[in-house]
């Protein structure tokens, strides 16, 4: 999910209602690749009820909205603390910090990943070393394997489409290796790897509350979780100029505090999660049972079929074998699409410098489509888009 691709749409704006081509089955809708208005519309007066009281009590920075939240995250994914900053990518460049990450180290990443994943790994001062993915789509251990070094101090395995990597294939390795694991779980709260939560496999994993993620604010926001108390106020300094609870400051920091306005709509957000991540699996099991087995398309995998994870369905990413048909096809009925990043890994961006033999990921990006995937749409509109899905492949 990127700021990049994820465009938001004028409200209000709609296409001009037009006759439904021949092949259109049923009447034709417009399901946007994400529905922006929606999710504020959804829960409109409680929304403007808390934002409303928030602000006419003058709570702008770091307030008890804040730490409410805080505690109220930490108790849901069952860690000791939360910290709230003001992004993903913050989160990531701290949890960074945190293990040790700085200048003179290499990380492993996959390069099918965020730019934001790499960017925070060059923003600490190390090196970010791309290698390929596996047929689930996230990093293949064995590729990140053959890029250890003696500089390798860290590996970060990036929680896709709000599923987890391999994680005990990714722990063999950072135990042989010595690594440091940093997650990348902006995709990811709440999803499990053999009933562990994804951000507890590392000292602190990452979140991001960027609109369009499953916990969503209206703005930028992120968050770190972790167990240690140590880290944890070191974490928080981090995040506030290098202050500690003392007020004096005790490193260098950054301004990475998350708005308490936001704080406080993520908590009305975080008491509804579990209903929402419960919509999208839903979701994803209408699509698993209606568009499997369509020729050249593949699903991921549906939401009971592996007794090793909990999904959370950030994205439902699919591939073709005739990808942009498809979504040209999908575009002209109505239904919207995203090519998450764009299409390219990291090591395609050769502006960046950074270099990577992904021959897997590479051949993945030319197939890979992520349709609607969001708690707001309805069970007509999803019907709607399997119905498109089938006129594609059976037209
Ligand atoms: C969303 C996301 C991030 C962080 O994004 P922010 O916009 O900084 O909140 C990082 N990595 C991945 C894989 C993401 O999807």
């Amino acid at each position: 999910m990127s700021e990049a691709f994820v465009t938001e749409a004028p409200s209000g704006r709609r296409r001009a209602a037009r006759p439904a081509a021949p092949a259109v089955i049923g009447q034709r809708r417009e399901v946007p690749f994400f529905n922006y208005p929606a999710l504020f519309a959804e829960h409109r007066d409680e929304y403007l009820a808390t934002i409303t009281e928030v602000l006419e009590r003058g709570a702008y920075i770091m307030q008890r909205d804040l730490t409410a939240f805080e505690e109220e995250l930490a108790a849901y994914l069952g860690v000791r603390h939360a910290v709230g900053v003001a992004d993903g990518t913050i989160a990531l460049k701290i949890a960074l910090k945190l293990s040790g990450v700085g200048p003179g180290y290499e990380v492993i990443l996959p390069s099918h990943t965020f730019i934001a994943t790499a960017a925070a790994v060059h923003d600490v001062g190390a090196e970010p070393v791309l290698c390929d993915c596996g047929p689930d789509s996230m990093m293949d251990v064995d590729s990140a394997r053959a890029l250890v070094t003696k500089n390798t101090c860290a590996i970060m395995p990036v929680q896709l489409n709000g599923r987890t990597c391999d994680m005990a294939a990714v722990q063999a390795l950072a135990d042989e290796f010595g690594l440091k694991i940093v997650e990348d779980s902006c995709q990811a709260m709440g999803a499990k790897f053999r009933g562990r939560f994804a951000g507890t496999f590392g000292a602190a994993g990452a979140f991001s509350f960027y609109p369009a993620k499953t916990l969503g604010c209206f703005g930028d926001g992120g968050g770190l979780i972790l167990d240690d108390d140590d880290l944890a106020a070191k974490a928080r300094e981090l995040r506030d100029h290098g202050r500690g609870a003392d007020g004096l400051v005790h490193r260098f920091g950054v301004n990475g505090r998350l708005d308490n306005l936001q704080a406080a709509v993520l908590r009305l957000k975080l008491a509804r999660y579990d209903e929402s991540i419960a919509r999208r699996r839903a979701i994803a099991r209408v699509y698993d049972e209606r568009l499997s087995g369509l020729d050249g398309l593949q699903l991921p995998p549906g939401p009971d079929a592996d007794p090793d994870r909990f999904d959370i369905f950030q994205n439902y990413e699919v591939q073709s074998d005739r990808r942009d048909a498809l979504r040209a096809f999908l575009a002209d009925r109505g239904v919207g699409t995203i090519v998450q990043w764009g299409g390219s890994m990291i090591h395609q961006f050769t502006d960046l410098g950074l270099r990577a033999r992904a021959p897997y990921a590479e051949a993945m990006s030319r197939r890979y489509l992520m349709l609607p995937m969001h708690p707001m749409l309805s069970d007509d509109d999803v019907a709607y888009v399997c119905d498109q899905v089938e006129a594609f492949h059976h037209g």
